[in-house]
């Protein structure tokens, strides 16, 4: 609903007084741009007028020009892709990031610049706001308008809508989970690739007071948490890492990612990679099973927007009933072995 509420606004907001062009700053991995960009894509959809959608691509290798030839050919909003290839860029420090963002602004003259809201977009945006000398709207849900966003305040209590009345660029972090991928036409005509030119980019103070060190990632076969239909969540009733292993079981049997609250995390049950909620990840599957959560605000305001809810907790007044909309007063230790069972093995 909320997409299709975008969309008329944004229908109704053009013919804009100024010009509109939007700069998405993309994350890929693997030859391929991740989908929280595309979904930042998504998002400029209601901001540009045609064919003013840029998309800025940095990294070095032969892994960007995939991801950029991907780009240009799979997705028929992007008009041109910007690519800066430079082993300065070839892991996401927010200093040479931001620094090739102003760079690139310099010459663009956007008046948009878009990301996602993980932690690609939260580390880069913000410097580059700063040395744009404008204020950055983070964790945008709604597009009302050129500059009129909507965004949750208080752990996803209350909605606030913000009026944007800086200079250009005006630069939004946005959650993906509220701009769904569309379905991917092919384009009529592919997206230009041009190179950014990076003399002006010059030595900078800042570049290099932070040094990649290494990245520690779990390789597994379940889908991302982000980006999963189905996510299967645990809570501090599980009480050790040894029980929470019938939760991956049970994710393993449904094709489903593994979810945790904090508390959970925090007991040393699994990773905090996989924390659900205000301090963790956002996300917005077609199922989420929630088992021996409580349905605390900081956890409810990372999945409320999941089409289905499942909860089952020993507890008829957790909080978790009152956004579920299937609830089952039990015991997780009786209710998931019984699903075990049950379900068919993948
Ligand atoms: P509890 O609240 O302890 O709930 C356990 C539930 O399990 C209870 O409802 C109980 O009835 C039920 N239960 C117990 N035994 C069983 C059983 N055998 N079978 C079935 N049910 C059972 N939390 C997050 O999850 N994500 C966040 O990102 C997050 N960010 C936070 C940020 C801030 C600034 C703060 C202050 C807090 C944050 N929290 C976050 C913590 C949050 O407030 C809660 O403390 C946390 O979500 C509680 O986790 P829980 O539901 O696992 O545990």
């Amino acid at each position: 609903l909320g997409a299709l509420r975008n969309r008329s606004f944004a229908n109704r907001v053009s013919p804009y007084s100024r010009s509109l062009s939007t700069l998405v700053l993309a994350e890929h991995e693997g030859g391929a741009v991740k989908a929280s960009s595309l979904s930042a894509v998504e998002a400029a959809k209601f901001l540009s007028e045609d064919n003013s959608i840029s998309l800025l691509l940095a990294g070095s290798g032969p892994s960007l020009r995939e991801a950029a030839a991907y780009a240009a050919s799979c997705h028929p909003s992007i008009s041109r892709v910007l690519l800066a290839d430079s082993d300065k860029f070839t892991y996401p420090l927010a200093e040479p990031w931001a620094k090739l963002v102003h760079v690139v602004q310099q010459k663009g003259s956007y008046s948009h610049i878009i990301s996602g809201s993980g932690s690609f977009g939260k580390n880069i945006l913000p410097r580059a706001a700063a040395l744009l000398d404008v204020s950055p709207i983070t964790d945008v849900t709604e597009i009302s308008g050129s500059n009129l966003f909507v965004r949750p305040i208080y752990a996803g209590n209350a909605l606030s809508t913000v009026r944007y009345t800086g200079s250009d660029p005006c630069m939004l972090t946005i959650r993906s989970t509220s701009f769904p991928l569309g379905q991917v036409s092919t384009p009529s005509s592919a997206a230009s690739i041009d190179q950014v030119d990076l003399s002006t980019f010059g030595e900078d103070d800042a570049i290099g007071k932070s040094k990649y060190v290494s990245l520690s990632s779990q390789d597994s076969e379940r889908p991302d948490l982000g980006n999963a239909r189905i996510v299967v969540t645990g809570g501090r009733a599980l009480k050790s890492a040894e029980n929470f292993k019938m939760i991956e079981r049970l994710a393993e049997k449904l094709g489903a990612a593994v979810g945790a609250t904090r508390a959970a995390v925090d007991a040393g049950f699994v990773p905090n990679e996989l924390q659900v909620g205000q301090t963790g990840k956002i996300v917005a599957p077609d199922l989420y099973m929630a088992f021996g959560v409580s349905g605390a605000i900081q956890h409810l305001t990372g999945m409320r927007d999941s089409k289905v809810i499942v909860a089952v907790n020993k507890d008829a007044d957790a909080p978790i009933f009152q956004v579920a909309d299937y609830g089952l007063v039990g015991d997780l230790f009786e209710v998931i072995p019984e699903f075990l069972e049950k379900l068919p093995d993948k």
